[in-house]
């Protein structure tokens, strides 16, 4: 199944020839595949500093103003821990990413693109990110914005903790990404995982105390959403804290079985 939501909508890529797409990058110095994680890159810019990146699958289009660059022929789209929780947990130290070329992936609170469209460039045009959002004004600038010119990923307007309701609407994932900033979060992951999540396949949940219980240390707060986890079928692999980059949050890897 492609790109459903768009294609219910009538919606498709915008079909622009390739002068069209080709935007202002700067050049790089240097671009290197990261050691460790397909898909994603280390990038030298002119004044010396590393930048971690993705290969831009929507040729001269960027998302949240985030630079883009040039390296032999190719070009990509420098990554800003600060606004992306994932490149937040990659810099802090992350293990594993569940998130690699060609795989599906459900990536719940999908706001409007900033981090999902990484994760379009990560799996790239044979994977596919199916992209759950209730806010209406989000899904509305994530569909206008991001996924016209990116056909491996699908918006769907939608409460995610209602996963029956997108059931018809998503295939079986080999990964979930989970940024809904509200309480019940690792249950609301855990619901999703029952219906759309490979056995063996793998779970990303960014865990914010404050909106979770504001009269409980971070601590334990990040301890209780781990155990539910473990609860409902999930071994957790492990838990980054994201600090400096976003504060009183978590990124907690773990796969379902
Ligand atoms: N992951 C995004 C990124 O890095 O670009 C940021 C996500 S933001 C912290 C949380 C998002 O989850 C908001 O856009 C919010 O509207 C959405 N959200 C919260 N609860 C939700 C729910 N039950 N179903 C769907 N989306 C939800």
């Amino acid at each position: 199944m492609r790109s459903p939501q768009l294609s219910l909508l009538g919606l498709f890529p915008r079909d622009l020839d390739r002068e069209d797409r080709l935007g202002e990058a700067d050049v790089a110095i240097d671009v290197e595949p990261h050691p460790s994680f397909p898909g994603i890159y280390w990038a030298v810019l002119e004044d010396g500093t590393k930048r971690l990146s993705t290969r831009n699958l929507a040729l001269g289009k960027n998302v949240y103003g985030e630079r883009l660059i040039k390296f032999k022929g190719v070009e990509y789209r420098v990554w800003d821990p600060f606004r992306s929780k994932l490149a937040a947990a990659i810099l802090k130290g992350l293990e594993t990413i569940p998130i690699q070329p060609n795989h599906k992936v459900l990536y719940l609170g999908a706001a409007s693109g900033t981090t999902a469209s990484h994760v379009s460039d990560i799996v790239g045009e044979k994977g596919h990110v199916y992209c759950v959002e209730f806010a209406a004004r989000s899904i509305r600038d994530l569909l206008n914005n991001v996924c016209v010119f990116r056909p491996n990923m699908s918006p769907i307007l939608a409460d995610a903790r209602i996963p029956e309701g997108y059931s018809s609407l998503v295939e079986k994932v080999e990964g979930i990404y989970c940024d809904i900033a509200q309480p019940e979060q690792a249950k609301v992951l855990a619901d999703n995982a029952d219906l759309f999540l490979v056995k063996g396949g793998w779970s990303m949940l960014a865990v914010k105390a404050q909106s979770i219980d504001v009269t409980k240390e971070p601590t334990e707060v990040y301890r209780r959403e781990a155990l539910v986890l473990k609860v409902r079928g999930f071994k957790v692999k492990e838990t980054v804290p994201l600090e400096p980059y976003d504060k009183a949050h978590v990124m907690i890897v773990s796969q379902y079985f």
